[in-house]
């Protein structure tokens, strides 16, 4: 059994809440979706059985928040995945996973081996693609049996309709759960400063806890 396994780094994590942990990171190569606001340009992979990537992450110690298995999109090789969370968890790894959130039937048989997991909301006036909403709200009743929280890009495309619709499903299904409206770090932060403070306002009104949190390892210059 093998995957394409883009790389494998140490850094600190870039997005979200736990921006500044220190992790180990196994991109996945291949995925489900083509946002329109992509910035994985994946070009090139390995193939890898599930112990020859374990043999690769006991070269780094155990001083890590944890393992970040990101993408593309990790749950397209599930069992792939289910191999090395089991080898992980037994070496002492915490598992944090991120994920475009559409692929429920696979986190459902993963979930167990799962501590963290941070999804998107693909909202459709974000990415060009369509509605993602049934497939993410059967996402998101599996993930909220671990710690989750939601993360959806902001672009100026972006229509407040589909944050509210997001907003609808967040307290349907996960109430509680924090929202991070992250801008979309191709376009100019400056002119969606108005769109992400109306935003969060809107969030707060609807009583769902929004942070705004840019991806800051492309501002400092970090991996
Ligand atoms: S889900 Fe993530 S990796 Fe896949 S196309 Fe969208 S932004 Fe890119």
């Amino acid at each position: 059994m093998k995957a394409k396994i883009a790389e494998i780094f140490d850094s600190v994590q870039g997005e979200g809440l736990y921006l500044g942990e220190k992790q180990i990171f196994v991109r996945f190569f291949d995925c489900n979706l083509k946002c329109s606001f992509c910035d994985t340009k994946l070009d090139r992979f390995m193939e890898y059985e599930p112990q020859e990537l374990f043999k690769e992450i006991k070269l780094y110690n155990n001083r890590y928040h944890s393992i970040s298995f990101t993408g593309g999109e990790p749950l397209l090789c599930k069992d792939f995945l289910k191999e090395i969370l089991k080898l992980t968890g037994k070496h002492g790894h915490r598992h944090y996973l991120e994920t475009n959130g559409t692929l429920a039937a696979e986190l459902e048989e993963l979930i167990e081996h799962i501590d963290i997991v941070a999804m998107d909301l693909k909202l459709p006036s974000s990415t060009g693609m369509g509605e993602l909403w049934d497939k993410h709200r059967s996402f998101l009743k599996i993930a909220r049996r671990k710690e989750v929280f939601l993360k959806t890009i902001i672009c100026q495309s972006t229509e407040e309709n589909d944050l509210k619709q997001a907003l609808e499903l967040i307290k349907e299904v996960s109430p509680g759960s924090i929202l991070i409206l992250q801008p979309n770090s191709n376009e100019n932060h400056g002119a969606l400063n108005e769109k992400l403070s109306k935003f969060k306002k809107i969030c707060g009104q609807e009583r769902v806890t929004a942070c705004v949190i840019p991806q800051i390892h492309k501002i400092v210059g970090v991996r």
